[in-house]
């Protein structure tokens, strides 16, 4: 039996493209001189998408690809694929869920840790020789021990991060659209949430209904030593109110690791030197992508030897 076609529209990681190598044909849009032709001429040959990164991935490509049967997304978060436009079709939209739970919340307990203890702002002072210069830095007005964590957002990365800040003394609740059997309290209100506590940690999906959750009203809610953490999507916080917060000072500090228009971060934002600011780098380290580069491939194999997907969000 012939291999299965797969388009890969951009360059993956090196697992997704040898693994896909080594199993079916794989066909590189990018590296086409005339990606057009290719698709009008072997559009429908192809059965598996492979896909990652901000590229949208909705109708006008699936039109040109009439037999596809499943597009494996790299990232659990899968906001650039237009899964009902894939639904509508009967096609299987894949993630990569749980092999990078630990290294998120990892990220965003550091990122945590250094937005309240101001430790990136620290750092930049030293090797600006001001340590030497003028002194000590000054002390930090806000503690971890102590803060009252919420968590937009307690699934598999949110669970990871509450166990996380446990042991760092912080008390922890959550919001999500459902109560969970946790030993964490729910708030049904995002806003009740907001003004119960003063750290929020945005840890939810990126799509239609969780768009600008976090605005300025729930941002207020958070009081003056209230912190913000998005390790979640960009499109979750109104990034102008949160501006507008961090410069009136209606909270005090925020940890960013996504933003609205990703890679461009607005000058404002990096400005300002209450907000410590990382490049989406939630899941960042090579051991952790090469275990979702192998779920990638592991899930289109198992279509296609098994007929069953391994961690589909549709179907
Ligand atoms: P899960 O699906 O396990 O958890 C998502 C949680 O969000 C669920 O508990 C869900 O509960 C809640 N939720 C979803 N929609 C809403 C809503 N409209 N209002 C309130 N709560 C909602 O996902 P993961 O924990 O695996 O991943 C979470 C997100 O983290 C990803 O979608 C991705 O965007 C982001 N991420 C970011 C990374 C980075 O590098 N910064 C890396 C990896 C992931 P319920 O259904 O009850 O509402």
């Amino acid at each position: 039996m012939s291999r299965p076609t797969v388009l890969m529209p951009v360059p993956m990681h090196d697992v997704v493209v040898e693994g896909c190598e080594e199993r079916f044909e794989l066909l590189r849009l990018w590296e086409a001189a005339d990606p057009d032709a290719l698709l009008a001429e072997r559009g429908a040959d192809v059965r598996g998408l492979a896909v990652g990164g901000h590229r949208r991935i909705d109708a006008t490509l699936f039109d040109r690809l009439p037999n596809l049967q499943i597009v494996a997304n790299f990232g659990v978060g899968y906001d650039s694929v237009d899964v009902d436009a894939a639904s509508e079709r009967g096609v299987i939209v894949t993630n990569t869920p749980g092999v990078l739970d630990d290294e998120v919340a990892d990220t965003a307990v550091a990122l945590l840790l250094m937005t309240v203890r101001e430790l990136a702002q620290a750092e930049r002072y030293l090797r600006a020789g001001r340590w030497a210069a003028e002194g000590t830095y000054p002390l930090t007005d806000l503690t971890v021990t102590g803060r009252r964590l919420g968590i937009l957002g307690l699934g598999r990365i949110g669970e990871a991060i509450a166990r996380r800040a446990e042991p760092f003394g912080m008390t922890v609740g959550y919001h999500n659209r459902s109560e969970k059997d946790v030993p964490y309290r729910y708030y049904p209100s995002l806003l009740e949430m907001a003004r119960d506590v003063d750290t929020l940690m945005v840890v939810v999906p990126g799509n239609a209904a969780t768009r600008h959750l976090v605005d300025a009203e729930v941002l207020e809610a958070l009081g003056p030593d209230g912190v913000l953490v998005n390790i979640g999507r960009g499109t979750v916080v109104d990034e102008v109110a949160l501006i507008g917060a961090l410069k009136t000072r209606t909270i005090r500090a925020a940890g960013l690791d996504v933003y609205e228009d990703e890679p461009n971060v607005p000058q404002e934002l990096i400005d300002l030197d209450n907000a410590v600011l990382l490049p989406h780098v939630g899941s960042a380290s090579k051991p952790t992508r090469r275990a979702m580069g192998q779920l990638v491939v592991d899930n289109l194999t198992s279509w296609f030897t098994e007929g069953r997907a391994l961690t589909p969000v549709n179907g």
